[in-house]
């Protein structure tokens, strides 16, 4: 199973891929986890990273392709990427980079949720500055109150989340994932999940249409 979750910044790619990962045995490829990993190393690719990711905008496809093709070559088994690809460039590369190694992408979901319920669901995000774990206040909640469940460590709100830059990037977002959907529609390999249900609800769904994908 190789598959790419799309969707918005918020509508829950993070989370159903690690669910994903866990029922199926996959590898679980988030670019952000990836980019912020770099960033926190303050190597001279972090710094640059630094600027763009805290602006909410898109780091530049050269620097996320290169980081994204060295993680993927290095993968054994099947896969789900989260968050990649996010332009049409990355798009068309990742699929010339997977063909190059005889393993291309099998399946696409979309997980389609309103922009408006969006920046709801930003506004109670936590995430582990350790383990990078993500909790919302509301659906995801730690079992203490603002400590991670895997460490203990003080969950912070990411510089990210902040309203303003939530709106920057709900902006970026729509922008870009047209051309996207509509590449990945002729290809043959895109499905759409309602994602506006509960997490769980969502799960359910998603896991559903992969074992009926790899069925047919
Ligand atoms: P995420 O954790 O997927 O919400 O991504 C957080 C931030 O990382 C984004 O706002 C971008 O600045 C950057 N980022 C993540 N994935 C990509 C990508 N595929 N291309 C460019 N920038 C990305």
């Amino acid at each position: 199973m190789r598959i790419a979750l799309l969707g918005a910044p918020g509508a829950g790619k993070g989370t159903q891929a690690a669910r994903i990962c866990e029922e199926f045995g996959l590898k679980h490829m988030s670019s952000g986890d990836i980019l912020r990993a770099e960033k926190a190393a303050g190597t001279p690719a972090g710094i640059k990273i630094k600027q763009y990711m805290d602006a909410g905008q898109l780091v530049p496809d050269e620097l996320t392709l290169s980081l994204m093709r060295e993680h993927i070559q290095k993968i054994e088994k099947g896969f789900v990427l989260d968050g990649f690809p996010r332009t049409l460039v990355q798009a068309q590369a990742l699929n010339r980079m997977l063909f190059e190694l005889d393993r291309p992408l099998n399946l696409v979901l979309n997980f389609d949720v309103p922009l408006e319920a969006l920046a709801r669901r930003f506004s109670g995000r936590r995430i582990c500055p350790t383990c990078q774990a993500v909790y919302h206040i509301e659906s995801l909640p730690p079992k203490v109150a603002g400590k991670c469940d895997h460490d203990g460590t003080a969950l912070i709100i990411r510089a990210d989340d902040k309203p303003e830059v939530v709106q920057q990037r709900l902006s970026t977002y729509k922008e870009t994932m047209d051309p996207i959907l509509a590449y990945y529609k002729k290809l043959g390999c895109l499905k759409t999940v309602d994602a506006t249900g509960s997490i769980d609800s969502v799960t359910k769904a998603t896991i559903e249409k992969i074992k009926r994908h790899f069925e047919d």
